[in-house]
């Protein structure tokens, strides 16, 4: 294949997921729909929610606006606010960081522009950014086009520091420098990362200090009957489905055994403890299917 001189040297794991990826990255939507009966949907939103991102970009433009009708320049520093989706693929939690901190819609909500000034300077969405990261490129290659359709080709313009930008990366090893994110986002990524505690010491660094950490992943059914169902739904009825949708049993196999042997609530809680994250928890989503852990750099 394609891909076979790349994977040369690269665990096989590594080799693996590149290849689970690649090869659903066009029915990945559809599927993800499908096999969750909807749920992801649901299981993003809240991340959405829980994040408080519109609050965020809320008191960022609030700030700007005090600085600029007070004529004061401002320092960057304070006043950004960095988002970093890792193992992002096709875009949906980077979409509702967007929408949420209404940078699709900077033309119509600029509270800070006083009328008869520029509508082009001085743009929030400079402050404000949304970098999606992802190891695939045919991940990505959906992305952007989903994001294109989705929002024109405006906040995809200005290279690295464009609103929403797509760059192609590692989660074990990011080409981001140290304190440079106040949140970090990953969605049904870690359990792909080769070695995850790789993962969240590069999540750990690349936040600035007082940044935020939030992880969305399949984790472990404390109930047993709610995880007999699920077990025979996951082994049974997803590779199935990946065969008949998506012609693709093996990838779809994968998937449900890297759930199986993906840490559970607490031994995450503990990696990330171990790598320097404080107030570390996580909250349970229909009945610990998946679950959202967070923790904050000091
Ligand atoms: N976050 C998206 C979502 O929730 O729809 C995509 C999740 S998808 C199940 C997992 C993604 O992790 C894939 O796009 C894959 O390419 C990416 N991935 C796997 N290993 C990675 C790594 N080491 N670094 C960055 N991305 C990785």
């Amino acid at each position: 294949t394609h891909f076979g001189f790349e994977s040369v040297g690269v665990e096989e794991k590594e080799g693996r997921v590149r290849q689970v990826f690649e090869s659903v990255s066009d029915s990945y939507d559809v599927m993800n729909d499908l096999m969750s009966g909807g749920l992801h949907r649901y299981w993003k939103d809240t991340l959405l929610d829980m994040s408080a991102v519109e609050s965020m970009a809320q008191a960022v433009r609030f700030r700007q606006q005090q600085h600029q009708q007070q004529n004061q320049s401002m320092d960057p520093s304070t006043n950004q606010l960095r988002i970093l989706d890792v193992a992002g693929g096709t875009g949906d939690v980077a979409f509702r960081f967007v929408d949420a901190a209404g940078l699709s819609s900077s033309k119509q909500k600029q509270p800070w522009s006083m009328a008869g000034e520029s509508q082009t300077q001085n743009q929030p969405s400079s402050s404000i950014s949304v970098t999606v990261c992802d190891i695939n490129k045919e991940m990505l290659r959906v992305g952007e086009a989903r994001a294109r359709e989705r929002f024109g080709n405006q906040l995809l313009e200005g290279g690295d520091s464009a609103p929403l930008s797509f760059v192609q990366g590692n989660a074990q090893s990011l080409q981001f420098s140290d304190n440079s994110f106040d949140l970090y986002t990953i969605a049904f990524g870690l359990r792909n990362v080769t070695d995850v505690d790789k993962g969240l010491e590069e999540a750990f660094r690349v936040l600035k200090p007082g940044g935020r950490f939030m992880c969305l992943e399949f984790s472990q059914v404390p109930d047993p009957i709610l995880r007999q169902i699920y077990d025979t739904y996951s082994f049974h009825v997803i590779p199935a489905m990946g065969e008949l949708v998506a012609n693709d049993r093996a990838s779809y196999q994968y998937l449900v055994e890297s759930i199986r042997k993906f840490s559970n609530q607490q031994e995450l809680l503990d990696r990330m403890d171990a790598v320097g994250f404080q107030l570390t928890k996580y909250t349970n989503l229909t009945g610990g299917i998946v679950a959202i852990h967070e923790g904050w750099k000091p």
